[in-house]
């Protein structure tokens, strides 16, 4: 059998003894049955909110709306939410309301799929009325009850399938396929923010061949923004299993993803409503991927004033990944030297500022910008003038 923290135990013991079931349940469960340990455990009971805060010393309202008590237990904190079903959902992203539900089953049949859809209890065992179980061995992801009526209810369903099937490295079963291919406008329903995390969530995945099934369903039109993929997916899906060989992180990924898009892929990271810091990095990879390497040492602290030195060095490794034949011992070393001489690659290090400047007349304002780049860019060719008397005489 597998280990449930003794937090979780104690959490369930509390509740039960008080008369209420409680049950882990959902993504927990499917990871402990698959033997990969959980990212979090959830916690579904019987009890309602005011019942659920009443039995723990230390809680906090996450989601009270949906039934959900945050409670700490030991320095770790766990989500207790009361069995419930959606009311009528509108314009296929979300409920009009949310109702407590007498029975785990209840709970239980709102859920997605079939792997997500299972309760476990020390003291009653498993619930998995809609045999979740038996996917998890087959490998497939099948919806709970209709997958059109439920893919009508949550258009993000669509995308979460197809995220599941790269993550747990399962298939998509046909009946969802279809469904699939039949509703994927109503994604466009869904905010670019939660496609965005499922679209990460993917391509972190280890079946990346699950990034044909949204093209195979149109489903990419809609992730990249009503945008046609025009590059080669088989090319772009092959170079992504390599990257995932590496320790590469998301943003590698995401680069190397969209490089492959052929549209440019700012305007994509923006509709996704990816953070600033993302955007540029992204961008950064994605505009490098085939450029020359930067040939000498002024041309690499060019890079590193613009992208920080490990955003740098990921882009090395992703060229290696697109260009295996690529030396990049040299340039390795090269940055590391840098670093460890200390070499000013940035305003911040520069040896004046903008007081400086003014103190010996240079008028506040555009030119003292001006006038700090160009020091800092003789700064970076010759690293010997970084001292503030020999810049103010420049
Ligand atoms: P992950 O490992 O990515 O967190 P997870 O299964 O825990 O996977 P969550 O998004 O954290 O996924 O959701 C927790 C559980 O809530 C799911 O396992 C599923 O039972 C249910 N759930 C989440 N989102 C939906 C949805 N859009 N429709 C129906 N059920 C959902
Ligand atoms: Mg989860």
């Amino acid at each position: 059998m597998f280990e449930i923290p003794k937090n979780v135990l104690s959490i369930i013991s509390t509740l039960e003894s008080a008369g209420h079931e409680a049950f882990i349940v959902g993504g927990c469960v499917r990871d402990v049955i698959r033997g990969v340990t959980p990212k979090d455990w959830d916690i579904t009971t019987s009890a309602v909110p005011s019942q659920v805060k009443g039995l723990f010393s230390r809680t906090f309202d996450t989601g009270i709306k949906h039934g959900t008590v945050s409670v700490l237990l030991g320095g770790d904190c766990f989500e207790v939410t009361t069995y419930r079903v959606d009311g009528e959902y509108l314009d296929s992203r979300r409920p009009s309301e949310v109702t407590f539900a007498g029975e785990i089953e209840k709970d239980l049949s709102r859920r997605d799929f079939t792997v997500n859809a299972i309760a476990y209890s020390p003291t009653r065992g498993f619930v998995d009325p809609f045999d979740g179980q038996v996917d998890i061995k087959k490998g497939i992801i099948r919806c709970v009850g209709d997958a059109e009526k439920r893919f009508g209810e949550d258009a993000l369903r669509m995308l979460r399938a197809i995220r599941f099937a790269a993550v747990l490295e399962f298939s998509v079963n046909n009946a969802a396929l279809h469904a699939i291919t039949k509703l994927r406008e109503s994604l466009a329903n869904i905010s670019a923010e939660r496609i965005r995390e499922e679209l990460v969530k993917l391509l972190c995945g280890k079946n990346l061949d699950a990034l044909k099934l949204l093209e195979k369903t149109g489903l990419m039109y809609f992730v990249l923004q009503k945008r046609v993929n025009h590059g080669d997916l088989e090319e772009s899906i092959s170079r992504l299993k390599t990257l995932a060989k590496t320790n590469a992180d998301e943003n590698m990924k995401i680069a190397l993803f969209l490089y492959w898009t052929g549209d440019n892929c700012k305007n994509i990271l923006r509709d996704l409503r990816f953070d600033n810091k993302t955007i540029k990095t992204v961008s950064i990879y994605v505009e490098n991927i085939f450029a020359e390497l930067p040939q000498n040492r002024y041309e690499i602290k060019k890079f590193l004033k613009e992208i920080s030195p490990e955003f740098f060095l990921n882009l090395i490794e992703l060229k290696k990944v697109t260009n295996p034949a690529l030396e990049i011992k040299k340039i390795h070393e090269e940055v590391h030297d840098i670093l460890e001489k200390k070499e000013c690659f940035t305003l911040r290090e520069l040896a004046v500022n903008g007081d400086d400047l003014a103190a010996v007349g240079i008028p506040r304002g555009k030119e003292t910008g001006e006038a700090l780049e160009k020091l800092l860019d003789a700064v970076m060719r010759e690293p010997s003038l970084n001292v503030k008397e020999k810049l103010l005489c420049l």
